[in-house]
């Protein structure tokens, strides 16, 4: 019998070095990683993306060589690339005679489908092979959920705090609550100082210069020369490190605080190295717990039970969504908005000082927290009634982490409430209210927060309204916010006209607000 000897793709949000494939080099077995077209082109990314992935590729690739692996690496601008897994692996099969074709289960739907049928057409054996990444199943929120009209993430979230005995004393949630949600609304008062943040400065020049001379599409500035995300699992435990150690303890007070003084605040900054599988999730939320067990007397049940949430409840939650609702969830469009994503998206200029904040720093440094992309991006584009399709696309292409399984359920779903209430209970839309009392945005802003009508209205605050009138059909019913008819029921008529009229003056002018 011919020897076994296969061929194994590595794609680049697979890095897992703890992956079972690699406990033991084998010479029989290649490893096969590409930076392709394919995923450089299928949306408008950060050039800091591109750059980081592959660069995160070309470290995990050594560090396999070096552990005595083999390794076929495809570089952008190799000759012998062709652009497309499904291409690069067909060459590479009847080049080298590999007798089988192995790949770890992709996390995009695209990906899963794409690699399914490359399968079929494949002339060897094919397997694919789990990540070992992931604390649920690709279906098990689907199981959990049987029946439910409603996918809630915090009976999900109970249930995995049990499942991985996290937080907990016996059966009971440690401290008694299973949620310090309410404890982690806090605007940053400046009591405390933001610690020092941990950046790297890796120099990715080579792959900058490829991807500019390749003429691949990118958004955002980078500096080549000092990518500050981490590449490397060892970069990544330092930056684990560095938030267990300083960013933690304040990190569930300030976790919904916005200021234009700092891009990041108290956040971990990890989700680059956890969506790369570089460190994997339970080794992140073990750290965790170990620097709160180490110093509870400084770290509240607040500050770890809010991070827990985000890793044990919504990182898996989304996750479960993804596969629950894929293929339709991409085509979901509650509102029918058609509108197109207004262009400041794409420069950050405009004068409003949230988004001008959220945008610059986005295409600074391909990052803005979860409240930041929640309240003022995406609460904007829902209010400007802008086609999900196009806001998904935005959100794809300029955060460092965002990979399909992630994105689409925080942004059709959670952050434009496309899917019609499955998974967040009403659409997360404000007034200048909110982002006034988490944000010192609007001290700096030419537009007055507390204006609804008239000369430098906040634009916020007549969308809103305007948003409830047009969408009344689809959203009276809903519980949740029955009261704010009551109020705009409530309001004089004349008053109603000018809030409405203004609405549609800044729609009209949403390129130039
Ligand atoms: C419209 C929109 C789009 C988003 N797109 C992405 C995306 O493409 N990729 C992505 O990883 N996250 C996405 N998120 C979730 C969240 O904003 C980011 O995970 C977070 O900002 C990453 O920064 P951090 O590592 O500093 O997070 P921290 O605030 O330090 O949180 C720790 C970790 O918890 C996890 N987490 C927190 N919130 C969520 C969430 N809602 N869903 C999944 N995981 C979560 C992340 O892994 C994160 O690294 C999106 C949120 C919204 C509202
Ligand atoms: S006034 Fe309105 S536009 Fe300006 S920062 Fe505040 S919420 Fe944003």
């Amino acid at each position: 019998m011919p020897r076994r000897k296969p061929l194994r793709l590595i794609l680049g949000d697979q890095l897992n070095e703890n992956h079972s494939w690699f406990k033991h080099p084998d010479k029989h077995v290649t490893y096969v990683l590409m930076e392709i077209r394919q995923e450089t082109d299928y949306v408008t990314h950060h050039i800091q993306k591109i750059a980081a992935f592959f660069a995160a590729m070309r470290a995990f690739a050594e560090r396999l060589r070096e552990q005595g692996h083999r390794v076929v690496y495809l570089k952008l601008d190799d000759p012998q690339n062709r652009q497309t897994i499904a291409d690069n692996i067909t060459d590479l099969l009847r080049q080298k005679k590999f007798t089988h074709f192995e790949y770890l289960l992709p996390d995009e739907h695209r990906l899963d489908l794409q690699l399914r049928k490359l399968a079929e057409t494949l002339p060897v054996p094919v397997q694919a092979v789990d990540t070992q990444h992931f604390l649920t199943e690709r279906q098990e929120l689907k199981e959990f959920f049987a029946g439910k009209k409603r996918y809630l993430m915090e009976s999900f979230y109970r249930w995995m705090r049990k499942r991985y005995d996290i937080l907990m004393d016996k059966d009971k949630p440690f401290g008694g609550k299973w949620n310090y949600d309410q404890k982690n609304r806090q605007a940053y008062d400046h009591q405390v100082a933001v610690p020092q943040p941990l950046f790297f400065d890796n120099d990715v020049s080579d792959i900058v210069k490829t991807i500019r001379k390749k003429k691949v599409a990118t958004i955002g500035e980078i500096q080549p020369a000092k990518l500050i995300w981490p590449t490397t699992r060892a970069q990544s435990l330092d930056l684990l490190k560095s938030f267990v150690d300083d960013f933690l303890p304040a990190f569930g007070t300030y976790q919904d605080a916005m200021t234009g003084a700092n891009w990041y605040l108290f956040h971990s900054r990890l989700s680059f190295a956890l969506n790369t599988k570089i460190l994997h999730p339970l080794e992140v939320i073990e750290a965790a717990i170990k620097a709160w067990e180490k110093k509870s007397s400084k770290i509240e049940i607040q500050q770890i039970e809010g991070f827990v949430r985000q890793i044990l409840g919504w990182r898996e939650y989304m996750r479960g969504i993804y596969w629950t609702l894929m293929p339709d969830l991409a085509a979901m469009n509650y509102f029918d908005h058609q509108a197109a994503l207004p262009e400041f998206y794409w420069t950050g200029e405009t004068l409003m000082s949230c988004q001008r904040a959220a945008i610059g720093q986005s295409l600074m440094h391909a990052y803005a927290h979860h409240i930041q992309r929640l309240m003022v991006t995406g609460n904007f584009a829902l209010l400007a009634g802008v086609d999900p399709v196009a806001v998904d696309e935005w959100y794809l292409g300029i955060y460092i982490d965002a990979i399909q399984w992630v994105e689409l359920p925080n942004t059709r779903a959670m952050s434009q409430f496309a899917d019609g209430g499955q998974v967040a209970t009403k659409p997360y839309i404000s007034s200048a209210k909110y982002i006034h009392s988490m944000s010192d945005y609007c001290d700096t802003c030419e537009y007055d927060w507390k204006r609804r009508h008239g000369d430098m209205a906040c634009p916020f605050n007549s969308l809103y309204w305007d948003f409830f009138n047009r969408h009344r059909r689809r959203l009276q019913k809903n519980p949740r916010v029955g009261m704010m008819y009551r109020t705009w029921d409530r309001m004089d008529s004349g008053e109603k006209k000018r809030v409405l009229k203004q609405a549609g003056a800044y729609r009209k002018n949403v390129n130039h607000l």
